[in-house]
């Protein structure tokens, strides 16, 4: 068990509706060091990819990229979840479906932040079915700039969304998997990897 499956385990809250509650520590009270820990993890799973930005989305995802850019070197964008019409040709824009709420959101992203010279790794608290990712995706290459990798703190190995994103041929690490939970008993097991 990694460092974070332990975490996930002695702190993580399994609810109805395949929801694994992490606010404790990830995202809502954040534990720094925990973040520091993930950032360094990427870093090492990553050290090969010549990265120049990252990107996430809001909220949940800003923090935690925010540490693991300090372990790159380089800054993030996060893409923003908007309810107004886009400025016609100042942002990329995306579609996305989100999990936990079941709603429909635009997210954008300023063209000035992302060009084709850009080589992304994009960073996400969470995949369940992939839907954020795949918004993320549209919009790197929209703008014609290189996905280096995708760092995921949490996968549900039991949704989709890790097979999708991995047949799809990109460089995808979860740092931890779990590959089942039971929300009447509390039990989270984890894929070894
Ligand atoms: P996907 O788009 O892959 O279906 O879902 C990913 C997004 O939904 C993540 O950005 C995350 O914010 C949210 N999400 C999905 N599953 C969970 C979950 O079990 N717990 C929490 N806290 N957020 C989740």
């Amino acid at each position: 068990m990694n460092f974070l499956d332990e975490k996930i385990q002695k702190d993580g809250i399994v609810k109805e509706g395949n929801v694994l509650k992490v606010d404790s520590f990830l995202n809502h009270q954040m534990d720094i060091d925990l973040f520091d820990k993930i950032g360094e993890e990427f870093k090492h799973r990553f050290a090969d990819k010549n990265i120049n930005k990252i990107l996430t989305v809001e909220a949940s995802g800003i923090g935690i990229a925010c540490i693991v850019a300090r372990h790159f070197n380089v800054p993030v964008v996060f893409a923003k979840k908007s309810k107004s019409i886009n400025i016609e040709g100042e942002m990329y824009m995306a579609e996305v479906e989100s999990f936990t709420h079941k709603c429909k959101n635009q997210v954008i992203v300023s063209k000035k932040f992302l060009t084709s010279d850009d080589h992304v790794l994009i960073i996400d608290d969470f995949l369940a079915n992939g839907c954020a990712l795949q918004g993320l995706i549209s919009i790197v290459n929209e703008a014609g700039a290189f996905i280096e990798g995708i760092g995921i703190v949490i996968e549900k190995g039991f949704q989709v969304g890790g097979q999708v994103i991995r047949n799809l041929g990109y460089h995808l690490e979860s740092l931890a998997i779990v590959e089942s939970m039971d929300a009447s008993t509390g039990v989270i097991k984890f894929r070894h990897q």
